[in-house]
């Protein structure tokens, strides 16, 4: 058999073996067939890459270079990613199985986060204060924090990287890299770009492997000064737990279970559409899925028969066949989890209205293990654990209510809040539900949009700080103050001044 391709990791600008010469396989999750073998990096990796990273921010070209010369790189590396989106789109899907139509757009629009934030770079200014006190000229700096580790999932493995990397860099940091295990592939072809584009060794740096191997040494490394963190909210929570240890700052994009609310006097069509996408799309592994459908009573059954006929239709099959609309799971531990959560909402009384079973064997999904039929449940109630419970697959559940304020105190009885949809035709409506709603996103009449001038993150367990938009770029830097006296005379040094 031949031998499959070897991905090492990146540390101060070459591809180097792992400390460990330990590899595991990567698989393809449409063949079910490892493809390649991906460096399992241990804590002696983590530590190099981590040096590497702090020797270029302390002492090196990159210290030296202005915010401009820091932005004109980060829009010559976004020139460079446009180049190359549709092969890195094609790592993407090899490794998560997500559909090329997705990914394809996904990895054409991600040199945007470069173009913004490398403008952005040039344009953070400090103040002068108006100092209260005599002879005292007052300046404030905001300066870049350090090494800033990246650590990303494998949903969405360069976008969700992007959100932090841009900012990161355009503020002035050096960043190490732990993609998922799962999808390491194309981080580690992206990341060669950044020496094509010019950027100096040890900017940036990627280490791949087990969060618990690698990510952990990373995040616990004392030269580590902040974690930007996108997960489960378990390893979220663990990785928080680390970075307080070392009192690190820390980023956290969570999960979420996130309510998609369909009102009487909405568009039915529009809003039908919007719950599939809210939940169907990438297989419903994301974490802004709409998978707590809510639909007033008065509508509920000729709505709930449109979405069911509609979702009925949606072809599975070979995620890099453009008109595909449904892929295969991810990973195999996530496939079984989905299966898990079907069981348990059919054992807690939810009505099966589609799906509801492992998809594996049809013809359209080929040798993949890891089909699930898209699912629907209706007769949920919001205490059930299928409403509670992050899923991470095309599994819908759908809760009734009467009055505008029985669906939001719904929405809000959860422990998450990354983001809701609303469906209506009434202004008033629309502004009174996404202000009551208790979540980082609300999508009125559409769903599962995001942008780099957009504010992204989570409320209450969903989250901590936000990507994206201007103010994305705070979470990278500190601020100092800067005093200079210009008085004749150092006044009395017992007393403060
Ligand atoms: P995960 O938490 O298992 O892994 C995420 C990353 O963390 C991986 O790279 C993993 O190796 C690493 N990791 C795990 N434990 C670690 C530890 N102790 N220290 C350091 N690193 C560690 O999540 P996943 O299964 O890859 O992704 C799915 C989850 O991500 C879902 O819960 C989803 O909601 C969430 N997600 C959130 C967002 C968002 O922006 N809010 C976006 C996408 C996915």
């Amino acid at each position: 058999m031949a031998e499959l391709p070897q991905f090492n990791p990146y540390i101060n600008g070459t591809s180097v073996a792992p400390s460990t010469n330990a590899y595991f396989e990567t698989v393809n999750p449409y063949t079910s067939k490892a493809w390649a073998e991906v460096a399992r990096c241990d804590k002696a990796d983590a530590d190099a890459a981590i040096e590497a990273a702090h020797a270029a921010f302390v002492d090196g070209e990159w210290a030296r270079l202005t915010a401009t010369q820091r932005g004109a790189l980060l829009r010559r590396f976004g020139d460079l990613l446009a180049e190359h989106a549709e092969e890195l789109a094609a790592f993407e899907v090899r490794d998560n199985g997500k559909l090329i139509s997705e990914m394809a757009a996904q990895c054409a629009y991600i040199p945007q986060w470069y173009y913004y934030f490398g403008g952005l770079a040039d344009k953070i200014e400090g103040a002068v204060i108006p100092s209260d006190k005599p002879d005292i000229f007052n300046y404030t700096r905001h300066e870049p924090l350090g090494v800033v580790v990246a650590i990303t999932p494998w949903n969405s493995p360069l976008l969700l990287l992007s959100f932090k990397l841009a900012p990161a860099l355009a503020a002035g940091n050096t960043v190490v890299i732990k993609p998922s295990e799962f999808t390491s592939t194309s981080t580690l072809r992206f990341v060669e770009l950044f020496a094509e584009a010019g950027f100096p060794p040890g900017v940036v740096n990627v280490v791949t492997g087990f969060g618990a191997e690698v990510g952990a040494a990373l995040v616990e490394h004392p030269k580590t000064a902040k974690v930007a963190f996108t997960g489960g909210s378990e390893s979220g929570a663990r990785v928080y737990q680390a970075a307080a240890a070392g009192l690190k700052k820390c980023t956290l994009e969570l999960g979420g279970k996130s309510p998609n609310i369909v009102f009487d006097d909405a568009n039915l069509d529009d809003a039908v559409k919007g719950a599939i996408s809210g939940i169907f799309a990438a297989t419903g592994q994301t974490c802004i899925a709409g998978s707590r459908l809510l639909v007033q009573n008065s509508i509920y059954d000729e709505f709930v028969e449109k979405l069911v006929a509609f979702a009925g239709t949606a072809k599975m099959g070979d995620p890099m066949q453009v008109e595909t609309q449904v892929g295969p799971v991810t990973t195999p531990p996530q496939y079984e989890k989905i299966l898990e959560y079907i069981q348990v909402a059919k054992d807690d009384g939810a009505q099966v209205l589609l799906g509801g079973g492992p998809a594996k064997g049809r013809p359209e999904c080929g040798d993949s293990e890891y089909f699930v039929e898209p699912t629907i449940f209706g007769g949920v109630t919001n205490d059930m654990r299928i409403a509670q419970e992050e899923v991470f697959g095309p599994v819908l559940s759908i809760i009734r209510f009467d009055t505008d304020e029985q669906a939001i105190a719904i929405a809000n009885d959860i422990a998450f809040g990354l983001a809701a949809g609303v469906w209506t035709q009434s202004i008033n409506r629309a502004i009174k539900v996404s202000n009551a709603i208790r979540a980082g996103t609300i999508w009125v009449n559409t769903y599962r949009a995001v942008s780099f001038l957009s504010p992204f993150g989570g409320y209450k367990q969903s989250g901590l700080g936000r990507e994206n938009g201007i103010e994305a770029i705070r979470e990278y830097l500190q601020t100092k103050s800067v005093w200079i006296s210009t008085a004749a005379d150092v006044p009395n040094p017992f007393v403060m001044r």
